[in-house]
């Protein structure tokens, strides 16, 4: 091992924190970790599990860089969005010269029913750092069924959450929310704005409850949803129990809804460039709220449906929640440009 003259190895400062001691660096060492997502929460996620010396990392995006992102995700910088690259990409070969000891892999790719369960299999840990809920619970459902521990995570404005799910001993995303919160319902980045502070704290309580549940040094019972307002200045940490898991059906009955069905199914529009999203749960959308999160130009409503022109895209959406996305034939953009817009 590398050391300098003060016989200073590079984790020196993290085997002298003594719940994690060289019992606990051999842990993460050997850990295997998949990340799901690589904007303001994976970036951030991945460096800090890169730098602690995780043994292997999986970097799974689907999106670009773009300027917009530059004000929170902190690995990227003007010279990847100046290249069109995509985020996993632009993060690999940022964590690779932060530590050439990781093994990175990184993957450009949706994650949706057909793909997660390759990507969660091989690991001991999944990190959610995903700006939806449908794929969410995708990932809840595929993490159920192959009794993978996952770190459920998000961060909309100045709030943030965590919460770490250890399948069939607490309870899951399924367990605390019921069912997939429908279309419009909840606010994203993109409607509603998030600081860069935020991001970056949820990603590094995400990262705490990694390192303590590589290094065992968690129980399910010690299992805790921490909410964060780093606007209001509020934390909370709320008892999980686990009363909701005898009802839900992912834990008591091992139903895998949205990993079996489609909660957003798209059909590509042949010869129209464009995809229609028709969601599993119908929607009640409130188009004056929901354009007020766009400039005026860029927008316009009626009491049927709603245009939002977000070039080259164009997305055009019904008060049920079903769009269409003009400008690609490719379901996963059409996806990802519709959970910007809309959410869930
Ligand atoms: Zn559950």
């Amino acid at each position: 091992m590398q050391s300098d003259e003060h016989g200073d190895d590079r984790y020196s400062r993290q085997t002298r924190f003594a719940p994690i001691g060289t019992e606990g660096q051999a842990r993460i060492s050997a850990a295997r970790i998949a990340l799901i997502g690589a904007g303001a929460l994976g970036s951030v996620s991945a460096e800090l599990l890169v730098r602690a010396g995780a043994g292997f990392v999986r970097l799974i995006d689907r999106d670009f860089v773009e300027l917009s992102n530059l004000q929170r995700q902190s690995l990227y910088d003007e010279d990847d969005v100046r290249q069109n690259l995509p985020k996993a990409v632009a993060a690999e070969s940022k964590l690779r010269r932060i530590n050439s000891t990781v093994q990175v892999e990184a993957i450009v790719d949706d994650v949706n029913p057909s793909t997660v369960e390759d990507y969660i299999q091989d690991v001991d840990l999944v990190l959610d750092a995903l700006d939806n809920f449908e794929t969410r619970f995708v990932v809840n459902d595929a993490c159920a069924k192959h009794s993978r521990t996952w770190i459920y995570s998000a961060a909309v404005g100045s709030y943030g959450l965590v919460m770490p799910v250890i399948p069939g001993k607490s309870p899951c995303l399924r367990c605390m929310l019921g069912s997939l919160p429908a279309p419009g319902t909840s606010p994203t980045c993109d409607t509603a704005g998030v600081i860069g502070p935020i991001t970056h704290i949820v990603a590094s309580m995400q990262v705490a409850e990694a390192l303590k549940l590589i290094c065992g040094a968690v129980q399910p019972a010690d299992l805790r949803l921490v909410t964060y307002d780093v606007w209001a200045g509020a934390f909370h940490s709320l008892d999980l129990g686990t009363e909701t898991m005898a009802t839900c059906p992912v834990c008591s009955e091992g139903r895998y809804d949205y990993l079996d069905g489609s909660p957003l199914r798209t059909i590509t529009l042949c010869g129209r460039n464009a995809v229609q999203l028709i969601p599993a749960v119908k929607g009640d959308m409130d188009f004056l709220k929901l354009s007020k999160s766009f400039p005026a130009a860029g927008v316009q409503f009626n009491e049927f449906l709603m245009k939002c022109s977000a070039p080259p895209y164009e997305l055009t959406l019904f008060k049920d929640g079903r769009a269409i996305v003009k400008g690609t034939e490719e379901a996963a953009m059409a996806r990802s440009v519709y959970s910007k817009i809309v959410g869930a």
